[in-house]
């Protein structure tokens, strides 16, 4: 039987997707991005992964990162 470990792959798109929300946050940019196709959606710019799903774009959750998204990062953005 072939174990393939598939939760390890998943952790580590997970653990890339932490460090990409890090570098953004740090930059004063935004997690998601909220986009309509034939319904609203939002996007998680860490992951990668769309969700259509309204508690979601409500909330400004990503459910692969299992975290919120930061708004402040975009408004008070830090003239550094
Ligand atoms: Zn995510």
């Amino acid at each position: 039987m072939a174990d393939m470990p598939e939760s390890e792959s998943f952790k580590k798109e997970r653990n890339d997707a932490i460090l990409r929300r890090r570098a953004l946050v740090e930059a004063g940019c935004s997690t998601y991005i909220l986009f309509a196709t034939c319904q609203p959606a939002i996007r998680c710019l860490c992951c990668g992964m769309a969700s259509w799903h309204p508690e979601d774009i409500r909330q400004k959750y990503c459910g692969f990162c299992h975290s919120w998204h930061s708004e402040e990062s975009l408004q008070n953005s830090p003239t550094k």
